[in-house]
């Protein structure tokens, strides 16, 4: 039996990679919480969803290690024994013979590979909202290792911080790009691409808050991609409507930004007479293309969240029920 210690970061944390070969997921799990809280027989990758059981998700580094270390340890064995073997047979050479045949083996001592140090602490730190483990990500994550919980919430806060995140580092991006065309086309599809997922992303998370509404009717599909027919939903549900969160002002912006993405995922951003009826947009014509800027992004990002953050505070506490 040949045990490996295992460092974890300053933070207190342990280093873990997704075993599933499309993924590989690196993320960390704090080491209180991989002992008490993760099962042995089921861990959740946070990226991914893919489980298995907690002797599978060493990192690369941490196999490595593991493989020197048993290496050592196998090797000293070896050398151990071929020492024994040495002495047995020198004590059996006779001691008168002319020549004189001895054999000898370097008994050396044991040495140990240091352990990898683990990597350095990731800055985005989630805790379980169901199972209150402790893990670190970079980027994103969508599911709890432990629990496999996916948090709606959480899930939509992350997707607009990452939106957030892209748009402010366009600038950077657009100057590695020596190709103008390349660059101009790059910026322009981060930008639409921010604009769909931050509808999306209020989409997901407002049919989640709405899941959790009991006794409520099946909405249908994409019903909270538009926000009429989403703020008819939440009203039969809570008794508001969205204009008990955003103003008149706000939902007319809001809506524009909706149909600007529903001309992006349908028509290729080309206006037609249904945008034109459902915005009273007055800035462009029927065949015109939409232009999205930065601006328009970050703005409706702005909205999204706060409609949302008004629908979640409207959700009744979940009552308590079995642990
Ligand atoms: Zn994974
Ligand atoms: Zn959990």
């Amino acid at each position: 039996m040949v045990s490996v210690s295992i460092a974890s970061d300053a933070d207190g944390y342990f280093d873990r990679e997704c075993p599933g070969d499309a993924c590989q997921f690196k993320f960390k799990v704090h080491e209180d919480d991989w002992r008490e809280k993760v099962r042995d027989e089921e861990v959740h990758c946070p990226f991914c969803g893919h489980t298995a059981h907690a002797n599978a998700w060493w990192t690369q580094e941490q196999l490595k290690h593991t493989e020197k270390t048993a290496l050592a340890h196998v090797g000293h064995r070896i050398n151990r024994a071929m020492k024994r073997d040495a002495d047995r047979w020198n004590r059996r050479q006779p001691r008168n013979s002319l020549i004189n045949m001895t054999m000898k083996v370097d008994s050396r001592p044991l040495h140990l590979p240091l352990p990898p140090e683990a990597v350095e602490p990731m800055r985005l730190k989630i805790t379980c909202p169901r199972c209150e483990c402790r893990y670190a990500v970079i980027g994103a994550a969508f599911f709890c290792p432990a629990c496999g919980h996916n948090a709606a919430e959480l899930v939509f806060s992350q997707t607009i911080t990452g939106i957030r995140q892209v748009l402010n580092a366009l600038t950077d991006i657009k100057a590695t790009i020596l190709d103008r065309d390349a660059a101009a086309t790059t910026v322009r599809l981060i930008t639409e691409n921010g604009l769909q997922n931050a509808v999306t992303a209020f989409q997901r998370y407002a049919e989640a808050l709405y899941d959790t509404l009991t006794s409520v009717q099946t909405p249908r599909r994409n019903a909270f991609q538009n926000l009429k027919e989403g703020s008819d939903l939440w009203h039969t549900a809570t008794g508001k409507r969205y204009d008990a969160y955003l103003s008149n002002t706000e939902l007319q912006a809001l809506a524009r930004y909706f149909q600007q993405r529903h001309l992006l995922a349908h028509t290729q951003g080309i206006v037609d007479a249904d945008y034109i009826t459902r915005t009273g947009d007055t800035d462009y014509h029927i065949e015109q293309r939409i232009v999205v800027h930065e601006t328009t992004v970050f703005d409706c990002l702005a909205l999204i969240e706060k409609l949302a953050t008004g629908m979640a505070s409207d959700i009744p506490p979940p009552k308590e029920s079995e642990s």
